[in-house]
């Protein structure tokens, strides 16, 4: 790599210091204070540092840090690695990993998705990975859709390899005026954000299980399953592309047409989607996939998703839902055969709104304990009521826990909910 210009060396080695001193002084992973110190010296600073690398940055509603994750842990088969492991997904947090790995000639970036046109900019990053778009817990679906329409002018005439799923038609229109795409079918399991045709407004058709596959209807797995996600507009031209790369089942089809069986440690439907998109990804970094799989197997949990917290021979497992989509996602991790603990709080991160609450259908927690706890249980509370969800309330998560039998639970929570169970619980086992 080229020597950075000494002004961003120093802005590059105060900020450096700054994540030092604060993770000294017990104020967290010290990345983004670092990164602030290093852009007031710097303004240009991302840029020089984003230089002469081979950088993929990584956006969506859902499964963000989880994917880049797993596509640092396929491309440091090539090499150093740079990336934002701690989930600090804007600017500063993307100055501070590439300053503390100087030399990577690597970097996966986790990039929030209001940010994400920027630091297209910025970085002139190669590669593009783009997922999902569904309502958060601020944003409804209005301002998802002038999300992707920003998407759509920052990738507009760039020379970027874009990799996004087809199965989401919101991300399909923000990612298509990109002029090369590798497109993927990861599924959608979360469609109420995705009706009506995000070019025209007019209404998305898509192919139920009934769809019967252009020239027969007799096919392998790939065939159906392609089909089941397809859709189209009824008043326009715009339709679901063709995919190379599919998710089907616990496999992935290669562009090639080989499948492979991804038997990755991550749990659930999601983590497979996510494990195709690193696949498809480290591809475009002349990665083979069957160097790039076995690199995924290691990865078992991201920033404590998926760990295990124990007490008093409870163990729970910890799954974290940000939103009605996130919910969704985890109710199919959960194990249907031990009860489950929610736990939801309404501070900033997580939005001081829970009507959000209400989008999530919690009929699938019928017919098991559930316990409900966090600083705004009675939001869930009422909401589990209509929806007759027999559960049981905890004044905190302690105690819900301490109302188990020995043995395993599983534990949904929202952003601070998670992040206070980690910090009580300790570390995780
Ligand atoms: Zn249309």
């Amino acid at each position: 790599m080229t020597q950075l210009p000494l002004r961003a060396q120093l802005a590059s080695a105060l900020g450096r210091t700054a994540a030092t001193l604060s993770r000294a002084t017990g104020r967290g992973d010290g990345s983004v204070i670092g990164g602030r110190v290093g852009l007031a010296l710097e303004p240009d600073l991302l840029r020089k540092l984003a230089q002469d690398r081979k950088l993929a940055l990584v956006s969506a509603t859902n499964g963000k840090t989880t994917t880049t994750r797993l596509i640092t842990s396929a491309l440091q088969e090539l090499g150093e690695v740079a990336t934002n492991a701690f989930g600090a997904n804007m600017p500063a947090g993307h100055v501070s990993a590439l300053s503390s790995a100087k030399d990577a000639p690597y970097g996966v970036l986790e990039v929030d998705e209001k940010y994400l046109p920027e630091v297209i900019d910025t970085t002139g990053a190669g590669v593009i990975v783009l997922m999902n778009l569904s309502r958060d817990q601020m944003d409804r679906a209005g301002e998802i859709w002038l999300l992707a329409q920003k998407w759509r002018r920052a990738l507009a005439g760039k020379n970027t390899h874009v990799i996004a799923n087809a199965d989401d038609p919101l991300v399909t229109w923000g990612a298509s005026t990109a002029t090369r795409v590798t497109w993927v079918s990861a599924g959608q399991p979360w469609k109420e954000d995705s009706w009506c045709c995000p070019e025209c407004g007019g209404p998305l058709d898509r192919k139920g299980m009934e769809y019967t596959p252009p020239g027969g209807g007799v096919s392998g797995a790939a065939v159906s399953r392609t089909a089941e996600n397809d859709w189209a507009c009824r008043e326009c031209t715009f339709r679901r592309p063709e995919t190379t790369w599919i998710l089907d089942d616990d496999a992935v089809i290669d562009p090639r047409g080989h499948r492979w069986v991804l038997d990755i440690q991550l749990p659930g439907r999601a983590n497979r989607a996510n494990a195709v998109i690193a696949l498809a990804t480290a591809e475009t970094f002349g990665l083979p996939i069957q160097r790039a799989l076995p690199r995924l197997r290691q990865v078992t949990s991201v920033a404590g998703r998926y760990t295990t917290v124990e007490r008093d021979g409870r163990h729970a497992r910890l799954l974290l839902a940000k939103n009605p989509a996130g919910w969704l996602e985890a109710f199919d991790v959960l194990d249907r055969s031990l009860p489950v603990i929610l736990s939801v709080n309404a501070q900033g991160p997580d939005g001081r709104d829970t009507s959000w609450l209400w989008d999530v259908d919690y009929r699938v927690l019928r017919g098991r304990p559930v316990y409900v706890t966090g600083e705004r249980r009675l939001d869930l509370a009422l909401r589990l009521d209509v929806a007759a969800v027999p559960f049981q309330l905890a004044a905190s998560f302690e105690q819900a826990l301490a109302a188990q039998p020995p043995g395993k639970v599983d534990v949904i929570a929202n952003y601070t909910a998670f992040q206070q169970i980690r910090s009580e619980f300790g570390r995780a086992v």
